[in-house]
């Protein structure tokens, strides 16, 4: 089978993406007739949203669970097809594209990147051991000596200048304060290895400090493409105005494309990134009957949508 599109990475990009794609819109209940599958390497939707209390002004903010739990509900309900526990490991372009992960081969029209910046997004499931640093340095120490009672630890990440200048901030607050720098090279199925981590020295401290500010100056996650033609600054993907790169139909949204954090920018490169597919896939909308959103183009037909004005 091929499909319509094939999406890598569940996190709000992808997820919203996904959405659009197979609705045509993000207010219709009616879905497109197209296939679109989500491949995520977690074991469950959201990437790094799911942890985050997503602050979008001091008076808006809610729990990322809340955004991406309704986004996967979403999709879902409009007929997306999701892939957990699976990673993809390569893709490969010929006049379709072929993904590879670890369990399968498939086979899609367009591809969209939604990867994130983290290698390793899901150490924040046990911050008792392992643990991302995104409060002041004296904030990080307070919290890891009083609620876990952290003696030693292990700052890591992917950027040796950051990794180094968070440790010598942490120092003054630990018995042993070291740094180690993790290579972008995907690990997860290597026994010696714990996230990323060596296997011995993960268990010499009591605690793991993932330097999030590390992966926001260089991507962790795009070295499974590093086989293809594409534009890498510091890891993160150039693409045009609509997410395309520099291979046709292949797009990309989300963190994985700009350095700059955050939800909003990550649902908004993701709309225009489907939009601009579902426009190419051009298959007829089969638009609900209950009105219109004002933002949002709800016409019978792609082809007769506002978007379709748009000079690619
Ligand atoms: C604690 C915390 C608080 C935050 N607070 C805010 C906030 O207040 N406001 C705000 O706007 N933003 C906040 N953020 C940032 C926000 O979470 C990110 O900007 C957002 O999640 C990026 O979305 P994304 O879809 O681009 O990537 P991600 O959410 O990182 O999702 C990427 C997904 O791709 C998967 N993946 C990676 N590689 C592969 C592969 N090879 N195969 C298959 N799957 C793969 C990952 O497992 C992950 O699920 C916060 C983040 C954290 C961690």
């Amino acid at each position: 089978m091929v499909y319509d599109v094939i999406i890598i990475g569940a996190g709000p990009s992808g997820l919203y993406s996904g959405l659009i794609i197979q609705t045509a819109t993000p207010v219709q209940s009616i879905p497109e007739d197209f296939s679109v599958k989500i491949i995520e390497a977690a074991n469950c939707p959201g990437g790094l949203t799911k942890y985050g209390f997503i602050q979008i002004s001091k008076k808006w903010a809610f729990h990322g669970k809340n955004l991406v739990g309704a986004l996967y509900q979403e999709c879902l309900d409009a007929g997306v097809s999701f892939n957990f526990n699976e990673k993809v490991l390569s893709i490969e372009e010929n006049d379709i594209f072929t993904v590879k992960t670890n369990k399968a081969i498939y086979y899609a029209k367009y591809v969209i990147v939604a990867t994130g910046i983290m290698t390793y997004p899901d150490v924040m499931l046990n911050p008792g051991k392992t643990n991302i640093g995104l409060h002041t340095p004296n904030e990080m120490a307070r919290e890891f000596v009083e609620n876990y009672g952290w003696k030693t630890i292990l700052v890591v990440g992917n950027h040796t200048k950051s990794i180094n200048s968070l440790r010598s901030q942490l120092a003054q607050y630990f018995d042993k304060a070291d740094a180690f720098t993790i290579s972008n090279k995907d690990y997860s199925h290597d026994s010696d290895y714990i996230n990323g981590v060596p296997s011995k020295l993960y268990g010499e401290y009591d605690g793991i400090v993932y330097d999030y500010n590390s992966y926001k100056l260089k991507n962790g996650t795009t070295d499974f493409l590093k086989t293809l033609p594409l534009n890498f600054i510091n890891g993160y993907i150039s693409s045009d105005e609509f997410g395309e790169t520099s291979i046709a139909n292949l797009f990309v949204v989300g963190t994985v494309t700009t350095p700059t954090s955050g939800v909003m920018a990550a649902i908004y490169s993701a709309q225009i990134a489907a939009f601009a597919i579902g426009r190419r896939l051009c298959k007829t909308t089969k638009s609900d009957a209950s009105g219109r959103f004002p933002f949002f183009p709800r016409e019978k037909f792609w082809a007769d949508s506002y978007q379709n004005q748009i000079t690619l």
